[in-house]
């Protein structure tokens, strides 16, 4: 049985070639399906009967399972998404005056380790399909009851969920597509962001094949510091990155990338350091978001005090660099960055790989 899900238009298409089927019969269906929300062959009217016999007998439409629905106190609002074996991810919603965003994921935990990441600190589980991924926003439509008006409930999509999005390049780009397609989610380039913590060649591919908004996960201005915090830029180091982000700028399509910085009290949070990265940044288009630090259970870092976050956008303001701080959302049921991992009461429980058990997790 083939998930027609797991098939962006181009792959929807070859299969409904396969069995015989014209192109537009392909593009009704991708409309049915992401378009109305529709997983049931016979709500799909306007498609003769035979085909939604043949349908049935050899493909789903079958997205991931919701296990859980949490609504925090300012409106941010988490679902729990199984991804099989009692495993989960997560997806979070947040509503603002002009938009509304979903934060999705793309990896169950996440190989790259990251000092400060409660997903890294997981370790790897899998790589996340297609359908589990532009599932989530299937699933999320739903939820919101965005399916059936024109009303756009889901303005943004932002990778920023768990997992290194360009670790799981084809089935993250194939998403990208379906959420870019006019038959499907009908979103501009610019509304979608994907973040990554510097994998470079990935980064050149995008550039080629699905050039989004790139968000970038600095949260460090040298090597040294970089290294340890992040520890894939032993790989690819600040040098490389800074020149994949002049080169990703050719053709994205916004005119600046997006620079996250997680801020560390006693880290990466001094004057010394604001400066290091207005030098570092010095010819690369680009906004500053910095993030307080979210806590989670056994991490040894603690968040920058309101003030000194205060004092370091300032200074980067005053390069000349456009610098806003992340408001925390939805910390009151772990859906803050850093914290989607559900938290497990105890740690040693979880399962070899890492993501969330779900019996265990309180999120
Ligand atoms: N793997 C990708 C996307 C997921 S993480 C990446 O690293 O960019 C989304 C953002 O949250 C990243 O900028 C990440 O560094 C940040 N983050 C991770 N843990 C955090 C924490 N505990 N507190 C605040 N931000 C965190
Ligand atoms: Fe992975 Fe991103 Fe977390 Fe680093 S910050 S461990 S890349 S999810």
């Amino acid at each position: 049985m083939q998930n027609l899900l797991d098939l962006d238009a181009d792959g929807l298409t070859a299969w409904f070639a396969e069995q015989g089927e014209k192109p537009f019969r392909a593009r009704q269906v991708l409309r049915w399906m992401h378009r109305s929300g529709v997983a049931d062959f016979d709500a799909m009217t306007d498609i003769a009967k035979s085909l939604r016999d043949k349908l049935k007998a050899r493909a789903v439409v079958a997205p991931p399972t919701v296990v859980s629905d949490k609504l925090s106190d300012d409106g941010t609002r988490k679902f729990l998404i199984d991804v099989g074996n009692g495993n989960a991810v997560e997806t979070v919603f947040i509503p603002e005056d002009e938009r509304g965003t979903l934060c999705i994921s793309t990896q169950a935990g996440c190989a790259l380790d990251c000092a400060f990441c409660s997903t890294g600190k997981q370790g790897f589980n899998r790589n996340l399909t297609v359908a589990e991924i532009i599932g989530q926003l299937w699933q999320a439509n739903r939820a919101l009851g965005a399916v059936h008006g024109d009303e756009r409930v889901i303005s943004n999509v932002v990778m920023m969920g768990m997992g290194e999005p360009l670790a799981n390049y084809d089935n993250t780009v194939a998403a990208l597509r379906l959420m870019l397609d006019d038959n499907a989610y009908g979103l501009s380039r610019r509304r979608v962001t994907v973040s990554t913590s510097g994998l470079v060649p990935a980064i050149d591919r995008l550039r080629e094949e699905c050039p989004v908004a790139l968000a970038v996960s600095l949260h460090a201005p040298n090597d040294a510091l970089r290294d340890q915090l992040v520890p894939i830029n032993q790989k690819y180091p600040l040098r490389e990155l800074m020149a994949a982000c002049r080169r990703y700028l050719e053709k994205a399509p916004r005119d600046f990338i997006t620079f996250e910085y997680t801020m560390m009290a006693g880290i990466n949070d001094s004057d010394a350091h604001a400066r290091e990265l207005l030098a570092l940044v010095r010819d690369v288009p680009c906004k500053f978001n910095l993030i307080p630090f979210n806590p989670f259970p056994g991490s040894p870092f603690r968040r920058s005090p309101a003030e000194r976050v205060r004092r370091f956008g300032e200074i980067l303001i005053q390069g000349g660099i456009v610098t806003t701080t992340r408001k925390t959302r939805g910390d009151d049921i772990d859906a803050a960055c850093g914290q989607l991992a559900g938290q497990v009461k105890d740690k040693t429980r979880r399962t070899a790989g890492g993501v969330i058990p779900i019996q265990e997790s309180r999120s």
